[in-house]
């Protein structure tokens, strides 16, 4: 059994909102929404940040750009922000690769 979050929600361990679930992708709501839509949206395979997925297989980072925007279709967002933090530093906390999917509201500058 893995001990890494994401990969235990993918595989049916933990419950989770699915809202989109493809071959290679799924996005679920976020636990501690910061917007009236949040969503992470994460690859299957396990992947501990964007870029490392991106140097291995940069189609599947592709997919998740994709489910991102059908994510926000989904919720009827025109507008989003795409946010993916890489490293602790950066303030990840889950070291499973996601895109954050916000929107819903006004959301302020970056920094
Ligand atoms: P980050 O801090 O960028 O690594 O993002 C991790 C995100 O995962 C945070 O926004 C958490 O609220 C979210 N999160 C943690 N546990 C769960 C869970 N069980 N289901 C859904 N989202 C979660
Ligand atoms: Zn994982």
């Amino acid at each position: 059994m893995t001990d890494c979050l994401f990969c235990r929600i993918v595989q049916g361990e933990l419950p989770a909102t699915v809202v989109l679930d493809t071959d290679r992708v799924l996005a679920f709501r976020d636990i501690s929404p910061q917007a009236p839509t949040h969503v992470v949206v994460v690859p299957k395979t396990h992947y501990d940040n964007a870029v490392e997925l991106a140097a291995a297989d940069p189609a599947l980072m592709g997919e998740l750009v994709a489910a991102a925007g059908q994510v926000a279709e989904t919720d009827g967002r025109d507008s989003v922000r795409l946010v993916t933090n890489v490293g602790a530093e950066a303030g990840q906390t889950v070291f499973h690769v996601h895109l954050h999917v916000l929107g819903g509201r006004a959301l302020g500058r970056l920094g």
